[in-house]
């Protein structure tokens, strides 16, 4: 069992002259027992002190933190049955694996030596670094020491993982391949897991759900999927999705959305949704959403690239549209030049609008759910 409860948890700093600083504001979240949760953000938006107030290692301000339906907010790390990985992993040079390994075990429990060993074969099996056991951190990959590290964590048989950025350190291809393996361990195990990280491309590939956090506050907390096609806000748009989703300044006037060289007739549907909203909005649109359009098509938009990605599949293209540069995603096959002057077509289905002021969504894109996508793919793409 590892069920986690975050209640209401604010941390204020003291920045050491008269300044107070809101590290984490009002926070509430819960995470149900087995899950891999992500906090995700832009740097210094609260994630690592989140997870040092579900370590211990943190008093919070305010609030208070339930594992397993216990409050444990004043008690010690150690208490908690946690264990934590850090970015910065520290394996004490001096030690070999085994040693590094068991060193927390002879520390915090009444285990025997026998005990002891047993869990560090069991752990290193696990993580396929039995063969090192006997080597010193120095003599191991930057990966390899990354495993130990876990592996440290593994031996305590916690109920819950908490990881600070456990992958920042490797390169971008080790980064890949211990993505996978972590999730992997984490489903055989079946601990439940709090996962930190700044990378969005992390956290939609790893996270069950992910909770994303800008400034101290929680802006929404789902499915990756729910994130990325039904954000709530302008700031988790623009966060989630890789290259991130464009924005424009449109107005709607009279069932017609306006903005630079279109102007779209709005369905009924979307009209309602927007009937209590404000007028002024702001687009978003995906970058692989944007279509090259023929100039006779309604509300084409005349757009010049200034710059061409090719990545292969696809081609990032920047293009000007209205005087704002705009990212979009287009077949690789396609041969586009810088300074090509073309068109390009936003489709109103795809769109997503937000409240110019207050950046809450007032429309997202249509999904397609379930079987019904299935048949839908399968008839369009024949
Ligand atoms: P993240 O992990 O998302 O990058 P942190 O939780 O580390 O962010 O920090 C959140 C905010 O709190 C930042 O503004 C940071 O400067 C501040 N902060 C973090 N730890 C301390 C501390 N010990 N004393 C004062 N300010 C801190
Ligand atoms: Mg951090």
């Amino acid at each position: 069992m590892g069920t986690v409860d975050v209640n209401g948890l604010t941390k204020v700093y003291d920045d050491g002259g008269s300044n107070e600083i809101v590290a984490v504001e009002d926070l509430n979240i819960s995470i149900e027992d087995g899950e891999f949760l992500v906090l995700v953000g832009p740097s210094g938006c609260g994630k690592s002190t989140t997870l040092r107030c579900l370590a211990g290692l943190e008093m919070p301000s305010s609030g208070t933190i339930e594992l397993n339906g216990e409050e444990v907010t004043h008690k010690r790390p150690k208490d908690r049955g946690v264990a934590m990985v850090f970015q910065n992993y520290a394996l004490y040079p001096h030690m070999n694996v085994r040693k590094n390994m068991s060193f927390g075990l002879k520390m915090t429990t009444d285990l025997s030596k026998e005990e002891r060993h047993e869990k560090v074969e069991w752990a290193a099996d696990i993580l396929d670094i039995s063969e090192l056991l006997d080597k010193r951190p120095k003599e191991l990959s930057g990966g390899q020491q990354q495993r130990v590290a876990l592996g440290r964590s593994i031996v305590r048989d916690p109920e819950i993982f908490l990881m600070d950025e456990p992958l920042s350190n490797l390169d971008a291809k080790l980064r890949t391949t211990m993505r996978t393996e972590l999730q992997e361990l984490q489903q055989d195990l079946g601990v439940t897991t709090v996962y930190v990280t700044h990378d969005q491309t992390e956290a939609m590939t790893m996270g069950d759900r992910i909770a994303v956090l800008d400034h101290g506050e929680l802006q929404q907390i789902g499915t990756p999927l729910e994130c990325y096609h039904q954000p709530e806000n302008k700031f988790v748009a623009g966060f989630i999705g890789s290259p991130s989703m464009n924005f424009l300044e449109v107005t709607h006037r009279n069932g017609r959305l306006e903005g630079p060289e279109f102007s779209y007739e709005l369905k009924p549907e979307i009209r309602d949704q927007l009937r209590d909203a404000s007028n002024e909005l702001t687009l978003g649109v995906r970058p692989q959403d944007i279509e090259l359009a023929d100039p006779s098509v309604d509300n084409a938009v005349p757009a010049s690239v200034n710059v061409v990605e090719p990545m292969g599949e696809v081609s990032i293209i920047y293009i000007d549209i209205g005087g704002k540069t705009f990212t979009a995603g287009v077949s690789g096959e396609l041969i586009i030049d810088n300074d090509q002057e073309l068109y390009v077509h936003l489709p109103p289905e795809r769109l997503h609008l937000f409240d110019s002021q207050t950046g809450e969504a007032v429309k997202n894109r249509e999904a397609i759910a379930g079987s019904d996508a299935i048949d839908e793919y399968m008839i369009s793409s024949t």
